[in-house]
């Protein structure tokens, strides 16, 4: 039986941070500045506060600026609307990412939709989603857009290939349907009302899984060869009596391997794709609101 390919995301992430390194020297240059990533953090979450320190760093790490704005989750909407507003005038500011979720008092589309569409980094504002929906240049969800990414440098051309996307998120599932479509792909959506979910993707050559539901997708639903894209972050339980955790995808990973031609591991694939697209799309962001032509490779 023949194992199939596991894609390192952690190697190309790392591979994506180096090329960015190597071109912020050049718009700092250019632009006279450097470029800048503004993280606005509401409540205490301990997950998103881990995630904030670690994009903050590695915003640095690339020779980018990093503001970071904390705000208690009693916030009203007004004060965070006019934080967003003050963000949108500042020039050093390229990129503006707002942590969700938000607290339930606040209106997170309204938040969204008060972030200028150019510093829109997360690419969530519906200029940018409209944008990318009628092909047109976009900032692009960071997720999706490390998929594609990971995608096309396994399998180069993606043209006419079957891909079924499992999920119809705006953060993940829908644009990562427009960008196989715009990488000419047929596409299909599954989701919680699919019928028969394992037929749609026994016959996709490419499958995203972006469900959040721990190894939903069975080895044997895989058809031989596809190339398998776990988008999944699902916590379980790993040992009863200590009470550890470990993370899981979507996709029973073990099981898939003997049908896959390629996977991306959880944890390890699509993960650290999501930061290095983030500081790709503050960079991206900064050159167009420079004036600038985006650099080759990003
Ligand atoms: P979501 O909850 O917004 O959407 C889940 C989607 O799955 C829905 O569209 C729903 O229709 C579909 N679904 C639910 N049950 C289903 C079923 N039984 N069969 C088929 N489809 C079903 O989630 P999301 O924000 O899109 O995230 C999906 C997963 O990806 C989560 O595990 C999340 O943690 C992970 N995620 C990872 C990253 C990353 O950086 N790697 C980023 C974002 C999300």
């Amino acid at each position: 039986m023949s194992i199939g390919k596991i894609i390192d995301g952690k190697a190309f992430a790392a591979g994506l941070r180096e090329r960015i390194a190597q071109a912020v020297p050049t718009f700092v240059e250019q632009a006279g500045r450097k470029p800048g990533l503004a993280v606005v953090l509401v409540g205490e979450d301990p997950a998103s506060s881990v995630y904030v320190r670690s994009k903050g760093k590695m915003t640095v790490a690339v020779g980018m600026d990093s503001f970071e704005f904390k705000r208690p989750a009693t916030i009203g909407q007004d004060d965070l609307l006019d934080l967003i507003d003050e963000l949108n005038q500042d020039d050093r500011v390229d990129g503006i990412l707002v942590q969700l979720p938000l607290p339930d008092h606040i209106d997170e589309a309204a938040v969204i939709a008060a972030i200028d569409p150019a510093k829109d980094v997360d690419g969530f504002h519906v200029v940018n989603a409209g944008r990318l929906a009628t092909g047109q240049e976009a900032l692009v969800p960071c997720t999706p857009m490390g998929c594609i990414m990971l995608l096309k440098d396994e399998l180069g051309d993606l043209s006419g290939k079957e891909a079924v996307v499992i999920g119809r998120s705006n953060i993940v599932g829908k644009p990562m349907a427009q960008l196989l479509l715009a990488e000419n792909a047929t596409v299909t959506i599954a989701h919680s009302r699919t019928h028969d979910l394992a037929s749609v993707v026994h016959r996709a050559d490419i499958v995203v899984a972006a469900v959040g539901r721990p190894e939903m997708v069975k080895g044997e639903w895989i058809k031989p060869g596809a190339t398998v894209i776990d988008v999944g972050i699902n916590r379980v339980p790993d040992d009863e009596d200590t009470g550890k955790s470990r993370i899981v995808g979507d996709v029973a990973t073990a099981e898939a391997l003997a049908h896959v031609g390629a996977i991306t591991p959880v944890p390890g694939g699509v993960g650290p794709m999501t930061i290095a697209v983030l500081l790709r799309n503050t960079l991206v962001a900064a050159h167009a609101r420079a004036g600038l032509t985006k650099p080759d490779g990003l």
